[in-house]
């Protein structure tokens, strides 16, 4: 994913990449967190430990495949609509039971899907190629119309069926014992099918990052606290705890500190204590002088404040807090500015967040697209574009010819302006060294999360 560091466009003055600000912070991280045993509904999206084995065959016996009746296909040899072969029903089996009587020839034991085949038979008839008749073979039903109430004395098998036919033969799935799912793979929903289906009811997977969340800023207020003259609602909070969330870890609510000093110490001790494994700080990080997080960061661990050279997204700081034994707790400073604070997470913390969650591929999906009007953007700098794709009217994303997507602005692009953050599908990433391009220039488009 990475390019090698020969390639790579030469930054201006001092300026970090994209790629050298998160190849440091993966750097930091020694390896995924520990594993912990998870029940299944638990598991989704989690990292596997160990390999997923089999705990039984599937089927774990032969079973049926259609409501119809259990036959030995040499009874049905020759049997067509206009010469059906009568056969003698002589009991039934239901799914859940164990069939206890053996069919012999001339017989036949109504059966429903996914029933055990009784002993003798060797294939099963569908219900809808026969028809249900009286002993002496007269029809009492409909064609096919016999899957309810009693069975019949007997039925007439219209076509011949094969050894073997609508039979689900055991362990044609699974067998006990195989690796069902490989260490290492996320727990998807088909995943959870397999491996509850096949008998294992919990799995070991890496533990989720517990990730702490603190607002800073005199001017940040709570949900309810009136704003005053001079207040703002806490959109970064709220923001970052549902990003921790949708990329798999557990979020702990900081709070909202003051721009001072004492008070961002103290909830960072209270993150430590809370036994946090990564901290990320909104606002503060700038060299203004009531910018105390990275002084805050620097008496506890060891902190570095990069200028990256991604707009929006400067500054970010990003640093550790050493622990006796363990793995140290990540620090991470994100601008206040909410879209900065947005697209700074999805560049450089999601990655961490899934490396320490024992993801091996850390980076969003990526695609083309060609711009439906022109863009322009600051000089020197890599710039990630709020952009809303085309869609068919049933909302499905439209391709051209060539598999490329069509993207328009979302709305402003001032770091400020989260309504055209919510509206956004996808980042449309222009390279540092273009400061502008027209309408159907081509550009990589980085996505979102998709809704
Ligand atoms: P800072 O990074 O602290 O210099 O803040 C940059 C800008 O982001 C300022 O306009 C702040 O008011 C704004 N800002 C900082 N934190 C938040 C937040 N939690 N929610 C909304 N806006 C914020
Ligand atoms: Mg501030």
């Amino acid at each position: 994913m990475t390019a090698p560091e020969a390639v790579r466009p030469k930054q201006p003055g001092g300026l970090l990449s994209v790629e050298e600000a998160r190849d440091r912070v993966l750097a930091a991280i020694g390896g995924p967190l520990e594993a912990e045993w998870a029940e299944l509904a638990d598991a989704l999206g989690r990292v596997l430990v160990a390999d997923v084995v089999a705990a039984t065959s599937l089927p774990p016996w032969d079973n049926s495949a259609m409501d119809g009746y259990a036959v030995r296909s040499t009874d049905t040899q020759g049997a067509s609509e206009d010469e059906p072969r009568r056969l003698r029903v002589i009991g039934e089996v239901a799914a859940g039971a164990a069939p206890d009587i053996p069919v012999g020839p001339g017989e036949a034991v109504r059966i429903a899907t996914g029933a055990p085949v009784p002993e003798g038979a060797d294939s099963v008839i569908p219900v809808e190629l026969t028809t249900p008749a009286d002993a002496t073979g007269r029809a009492v039903g409909e064609r096919g119309g016999d899957a309810t109430g009693p069975p019949p004395a007997t039925i007439l098998a219209h076509a011949t069926v094969e050894p073997g036919g609508s039979i689900r033969r055991e362990g044609s799935d699974v067998r006990a014992g195989v690796v069902v799912i490989p260490a290492g793979s996320p727990v998807s929903a088909s995943a959870v099918a397999l491996i509850a289906g096949s008998g294992t009811a919990r799995v070991a997977v890496h533990r989720r990052p517990r990730v702490g969340v603190l607002a800073t800023g005199d001017e940040i207020r709570a949900p309810g606290e009136p704003l005053g003259a001079a207040g703002i609602p806490d959109a970064n909070r709220p923001a970052l705890l549902a990003q921790v969330a949708v990329g798999g870890g557990e979020g702990v609510d900081l709070g909202i500190a003051r721009d001072d000093l004492e008070a961002v110490l103290g909830a960072l001790r209270r993150a430590v204590a809370a036994d946090v494994d990564v901290v990320i700080v909104s606002g503060g990080v700038s060299v203004g002088p009531y910018d105390v997080v990275k002084a805050a960061f620097d008496a506890l661990g060891r902190i570095d404040l990069w200028r990256v050279n991604v707009q929006p997204g400067k500054p970010f700081a990003f640093g550790a807090i050493e622990r006796e034994g363990r793995a140290p707790v990540l620090l991470f400073g994100l601008p206040g500015n909410p879209v900065s604070s947005l697209v700074t997470f999805d560049l450089f913390v999601r990655p961490a967040l899934r490396r320490l969650a024992g993801h091996t591929r850390l980076l969003r999906q990526t695609d083309r697209a060609v711009l439906s009007e022109p863009v322009s953007k600051s000089h020197g700098r890599r710039a990630f574009l709020r952009v809303i794709i085309d869609r068919d009217p049933d909302g499905r994303a439209i391709r051209d010819d060539r598999g490329r997507l069509t993207v328009r602005l979302a709305g402003g692009q001032g770091s400020h302006v989260i309504s055209a953050l919510a509206v956004a599908d996808a980042l449309a990433i222009v390279p540092e060294a273009t400061d502008e391009l027209p309408a159907g220039a081509e550009v990589e488009l980085w996505w979102l999360d998709a809704t």
